[in-house]
């Protein structure tokens, strides 16, 4: 780690690299991993033969990216289904992995990964240089507030930490009051977790008298779902725990794509020299305009052993092209991950989004969770929020709540939306990734 403050890099040539030198290493790296794979990876050799690519030195430029085909969620996990446990995306013998990662399966079967050696360190490499431009390091002790499962992001967090010299805490396998007093304990500085399991520690910490301004954490890094790049959901966990909130946007099958900086809160830096990102129209496929929305392609150009090339994420998102007061010229997601492609909702004619309405139900504090409800009535779609209050609110106070939330959806988003309040404990609580949405056709 170099230099202090907001102006502490992990690997300051490479973060501040000019546009045109991180485009050259990035199309170095992009060509010796096709080399292996027209050698050795049978998925993917057979698709860039298919494909007309027969010579890695064919591609010229990472515009010859765009001649490669996408690949999907549904194309490796029929490989996968074909070819079991692992599929035929393997460059190297078996022997060469080092770890068995599995996807959530929130969306389809869930998908293994495998990581070599070498897709670890980078892995834990990328971890690091987000955390220390969330200005984490030597001296931090980061409490990992989540249960270790196969997801990747667990374990490049743990990695990352250990390698910027912090001290790691495993909170894993208990109930969340166990881990509030474990965090005490060992004098944590920085919270990991969903954002969503962060606003669940706080509602337990309430329950039982617990201070958490006054724990000493200074810091949450969250990653999994899009709420910590969500302004109302990042003002609520930055007022209930005293900390600065950063987020990370990553995926078990693309890597851990980005990091928030100190300097431009709510916006993701992208590993520009570990991945070639794309933007493109999530129906048509074609390349979207600079700054225009759309779903996110990764290419991680550090990971050949298991590769996802031109991978469609369902996520989407925004580019934003503009200098960083922190120096980093990685190109930045503004507001971090949108949404998901699949989870966009049409109620009469609008499109909208859940991380949309999230945002509006986050400015009231009264509300300590929510689903939101989409029916098929006669055709016509009409949605409705369940909410759940904090239990000290008065029957009066709910009602009211209710009416203001409905009327806060209607002005920011032309939606007219159905509140009903439920009562407190009512609705489920979420220790990854929360699933707020709920269509009844
Ligand atoms: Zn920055």
């Amino acid at each position: 780690m170099i230099g202090t403050g907001t102006r502490a890099y992990f690997d300051r040539e490479t973060e501040t690299a000019a546009a045109d030198m991180l485009a050259a290493l990035r199309l170095r790296k992009l060509r010796a991993g096709l080399v292996l794979l027209l050698q050795r990876n049978p998925f993917y050799g057979a698709r860039l033969r298919a494909a007309g690519l027969r010579d890695a030195r064919d591609v010229g430029s990472l515009d010859d990216l765009a001649r490669l085909p996408f690949t999907t969620k549904s194309e490796f996990a029929a490989d996968q289904e074909a070819a079991p446990p692992f599929g035929t995306n393997l460059t190297y013998p078996p022997s060469e992995y080092r770890r068995v990662l599995r996807t959530s399966g929130t969306t389809g079967r869930p998908l293994f990964w495998l990581e070599t050696e070498e897709s670890l360190r980078t892995n834990a490499r990328e971890w690091a240089s987000g955390l220390v431009a969330q200005g984490i390091g030597p001296g931090d002790r980061i409490f990992f507030a989540f249960s270790f499962g196969p997801f990747m992001a667990f374990w490049g967090a743990w990695e990352g930490a250990r390698l910027v010299g912090a001290l790691t805490i495993s909170g894993g396998s208990q109930q969340s009051l166990d881990r509030l007093r474990l965090l005490a304990q060992c004098g944590a500085t920085v919270l990991a977790s969903t954002p969503t399991y962060a606003l669940r520690l706080a509602e337990v910490a309430a329950e039982n008298g617990i201070d958490l301004r006054a724990l000493g954490v200074r810091a949450t890094v969250h990653g999994g779902e899009p709420g910590a790049s969500i302004p109302a959901t990042k003002r609520r966990i930055e007022d209930l725990w005293g900390a600065r909130c950063f987020d990370t946007c990553g995926l078990t099958e693309g890597g851990h794509l980005g990091f928030e900086c100190l300097e431009a809160p709510g916006d993701v830096h992208l590993h520009e020299d570990d991945y070639v990102v794309e933007v493109i129209d999530p129906t048509t496929g074609r390349a979207a305009r600079p700054g225009e929305r759309g779903e996110l392609v990764v290419t991680n150009l550090e990971r050949w052993g298991m590769p996802a090339l031109r991978y469609r994420t369902r996520d989407l998102v925004e580019i934003v092209d503009q200098p960083c007061d922190c120096g980093r010229t990685f190109r930045r997601l503004r507001g971090g991950i949108i949404g998901r492609a699949d989870d966009m909702i049409t109620v009469r004619g609008v499109n909208v989004f859940p991380s949309a309405i999230e945002a509006i139900v986050r400015r009231h504090p009264a509300i300590a969770e929510f689903v939101i409800d989409v029916h098929r009535r006669r055709e016509m779609r009409e949605l409705e929020l369940r909410i759940e209050p904090v239990p000290a609110l008065d029957a009066g106070a709910v009602t009211e709540l209710a009416r203001q939330l409905e009327q806060d959806v209607h002005t920011d988003l032309g939606l007219r939306a159905t509140v009903t309040a439920v009562a407190p404990g009512a609705l489920p609580r979420f220790e990854l990734k929360a699933r707020r949405l709920v269509v009844h056709d």
